[in-house]
């Protein structure tokens, strides 16, 4: 019986959670692979270091079914240029055929004039270092009051841990050591952090449960943040 409930359970928070994609109470953000994601508020379509060359570097494959299940009027926002997390070639064909919008380092002017079109939305650009890369940004989007931070290859700590009340903090495994080994404290991460841009070498682990580290190992996984 308890087991029949349970089962009963998850077939209701399925079913919730398959009709709330077109709800416009909270913001999902889908897993792609390495650092890109997919966020959406039902409204607005937000791809973040994505199209990428897949495998470049031997990191995240993706199907070319998420190429195709790009939506119309896109907007692309990249953290740097290395081919792990940008292809120009495919970000441009996207662009131009679906009305696509392509923000990066290169543009961070226009970037930030991206809260005009977009409702309730808001982003910051912080200049963060990078080895490789002269420029790379991390970025906190404030979207429905939700605050969410995107670290990308960021090797320096010191910026999330300067910033005030996030939400969920996007942030390859290597920044959290950084934290730790400077004793930087993170604790203004009220919600979670997502791990990303885990490689096929790495072999990391929620050892201890923490509750507030989420791993994203599972291409296609979904994030949903009420608001
Ligand atoms: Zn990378």
């Amino acid at each position: 019986m308890k087991l029949f409930l349970k089962f009963a359970g998850f077939l209701a928070l399925i079913g919730v959670a398959s009709m709330s994609f077109s709800q416009t109470n909270e913001i999902t953000i889908r897993f792609i692979g390495n650092c890109g994601l997919y966020m959406t508020d039902g409204g607005s379509n937000i791809y973040i270091d994505f199209p990428y060359k897949s495998g470049a570097y031997n990191y995240m494959e993706y199907d070319v079914s998420e190429l195709d299940s790009v939506k119309t009027n896109p907007i692309f926002i990249y953290t740097h240029k290395h081919a792990d997390h940008y292809s120009g070639k495919l970000v441009k064909k996207l662009a131009k055929d679906l009305g696509g919008r392509i923000y990066s380092p290169g543009n961070i002017r226009e970037l930030l004039k991206l809260s005009q079109n977009l409702n309730d939305f808001t982003i910051e650009a912080f200049k963060t270092k990078h080895r490789y890369s002269f420029h790379h940004f991390s970025y906190l989007i404030t979207w429905h009051h939700k605050r969410i931070y995107i670290s990308g290859d960021a090797s320096n700590a010191e910026t999330i841990a300067a910033l005030k009340d996030i939400d969920w903090a996007f942030v390859p495994v290597w920044l959290l050591t950084d934290a730790k080994e400077k004793g930087l404290n993170l604790g203004n991460v009220s919600n979670m952090f997502a791990i990303y841009h885990i490689g096929p070498g790495n072999r990391i682990t929620n050892k201890s449960n923490d509750p507030k580290i989420k791993l994203l190992i599972r291409q296609g996984d979904l994030i949903k943040i009420k608001y």
